[in-house]
């Protein structure tokens, strides 16, 4: 049996241990089946699960209900400061552990999101108002592939070597660098969450991460599990709470060496603001205003049908949907006719039942904001074609905030409906007559993160490709994704790419060593 704490202290601060965490009650936990959501959430740091020093607390509000279901800490530079020594306390073994027992201990845990994908999935879609179905076959699968995914990575990782003839020979070490801050964002919880922290701990550093305060669940169901896989205490510890308290004490602490940060331009750029001077290694991932360039001589069936996903899934709150469908002009009154009536069939709803297409906004404040975007388009002289209102729903779900999808045209490049990101259920159409003009729409923004191009002329698709300024493109699919590629923006959607050996790269700090011969 091992001994259970009550209390520990760091730096002189005391820490009440609410709900230790022994091997065994973390079995009875998992073994049920049963990942435990108290209504109090708790950071975990050092293996434990700790109330927040300062005792305050933010409320977790179900978007679908609009209910209060429980209460987050809301951590300040203490708890951070905790999370860094149990981190640095951590790292002296971490970083020299075997990169066979670093794949055991992750692929552990991709087993063990596996075994509990339900209680997973529904924490996630309660957090956020995406439906169910989304969140068993995509979100909670994704979290585990992208432990998986990197558990293998790290024993495929290798180093190069260069040789000077007779000379010299190089060759490049890449070891952890210490501990890096992860920040998430709430639109894909616990699928973003763990895409930054796989590769940061199998790279052997120690990580101090934040999920998103609106979408905390999943991130402190990690903690249970980690701890059930038998990874270290202080190498992954999690914090939570807001960006200005939580997430900028782990971006300004001195011994925090990178961070890895997913969310909006605004918050990313409040970020490279502090940790820039401090020469901080940092990856943003930021925001977008995707284009979607479709060509008359495209696959028209499987064009339409992926352009309601691209525009409409988790209620267009991904990164990568497509918010600005630019059509070529010959073809655009029949896309736009047909694009509209299957956008009117989606099924808005509680997320829970299984035929519910579209599910909650996130929150209160987003749905606000999503509605005040959709009055600016009015007044900038934008038609809606379809959509455009709040839904209010019978039932459990009659306080949601739900908003019907919404297609808009007739607005210019130029306007901030065209150049603003909504990240809501809304997309306008804009049409083009030559691939030149279709281009020039297409960069027409500061944003650069994702375009799909539909075409069945590969030599088009080539051309636009080479000249879209995005970091990801697409032709004739969206959202199809292989782990192992370079993931990220350019201009104002990030610097710094994720995926594959990026990702390892980044996590790492490269050093060469010259041998004279
Ligand atoms: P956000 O920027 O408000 O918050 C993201 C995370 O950063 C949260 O955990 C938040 O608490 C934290 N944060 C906010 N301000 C901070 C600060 N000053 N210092 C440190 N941390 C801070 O974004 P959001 O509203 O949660 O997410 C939506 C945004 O994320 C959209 O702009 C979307 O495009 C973007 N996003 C980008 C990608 C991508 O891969 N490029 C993926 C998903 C979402």
């Amino acid at each position: 049996m091992e001994e259970e704490q009550e209390a520990f202290e760091v730096c002189g601060l005391r820490f009440e241990v609410l709900q230790p965490l022994t091997t065994s009650n973390i079995e009875h936990q998992t073994s049920n089946m049963k990942l435990e959501i108290p209504y109090h959430l708790e950071n975990y740091i050092g293996g434990n699960l700790i109330a927040s020093l300062g005792g305050k607390f933010i409320d977790n509000i179900n978007p679908a209900t609009g209910e209060v279901y429980g209460q987050i800490p809301d951590s300040n530079e203490k708890d951070v400061t905790a999370g860094v020594h149990a981190a640095q306390k951590a790292f002296s073994a971490w970083s020299v552990t075997p990169v066979e027992e670093r794949f055991r201990i992750l692929n552990r845990i991709a087993e063990l999101i596996d075994a509990n994908l339900d209680e997973l999935a529904l924490a996630e879609t309660n957090d956020n108002g995406k439906p169910l179905w989304l969140s068993k076959s995509v979100d909670i699968p994704r979290a585990s592939a992208n432990f998986r995914f990197f558990a293998t990575g790290i024993m495929h990782f290798a180093t190069e070597s260069h040789n000077m003839e007779d000379k010299a020979v190089n060759y490049t070490l890449r070891q952890p660098i210490g501990i890096v801050g992860c920040i998430s964002p709430w639109n894909l919880p616990l699928y973003l969450f763990t895409w930054k922290i796989a590769p940061a701990i199998a790279a052997g550093n120690c990580v101090l991460a934040k999920p998103s305060e609106v979408t905390p669940v999943t991130a402190f169901l990690l903690s249970k599990i980690c701890k059930e896989a038998g990874l270290p205490d202080g190498v992954l510890n999690i914090i939570h709470g807001t960006g200005p308290n939580a997430g900028e004490a782990i971006v300004s602490h001195a011994d925090v060496k990178a961070i890895s940060f997913t969310g909006s331009t605004r918050a990313g750029e409040r970020i490279a603001g502090i940790a820039a001077p401090k020469f901080k290694k940092l990856s943003l991932e930021l925001g977008g205003k995707n284009p979607s360039i479709i060509f008359s001589d495209c696959d028209w069936n499987k064009m339409i049908t992926e352009t309601i996903r691209s525009s409409f899934s988790n209620q267009g709150e991904i990164c990568l949907c497509a918010s600005r469908v630019l059509v070529e002009e010959s073809v655009y009154e029949k896309f736009k006719r047909e694009f509209v009536e299957k956008t009117k069939q989606l099924a808005i709803g509680d997320p829970l039942n299984e035929n519910t297409k579209q599910g909650a906004i996130v929150s209160k404040a987003h749905y606000e904001k999503i509605l005040r975007c959709i009055e600016k388009a009015k007044q900038e002289g934008g038609k809606l074609l379809c959509g455009g209102n709040a839904v209010k729903l019978e039932g459990r779900c009659a306080n949601g905030f739900f908003i019907q999808p919404t297609v808009i045209e007739g607005l210019g490049p130029e306007c901030q409906t065209n150049q603003k990101e909504i990240f809501g259920p809304v997309v306008t159409l804009q049409s083009f007559k030559t691939e030149e003009e279709g281009l020039q729409l297409a960069n027409a923004t500061s944003y650069g993160l994702a375009a799909t191009i539909w075409t069945q002329d590969i030599s088009k698709a080539n051309r636009v490709a080479a000249k879209v300024e995005s970091g990801i493109i697409w032709v004739n699919c969206w959202l199809l994704r292989d782990l192992r590629t370079p993931f990220g923006g350019m201009k104002n959607s990030g610097v710094g790419k994720e995926g594959g050996w990026e990702a390892l790269r980044f996590f790492t700090e490269s050093k060469n060593v010259c041998i004279q011969l």
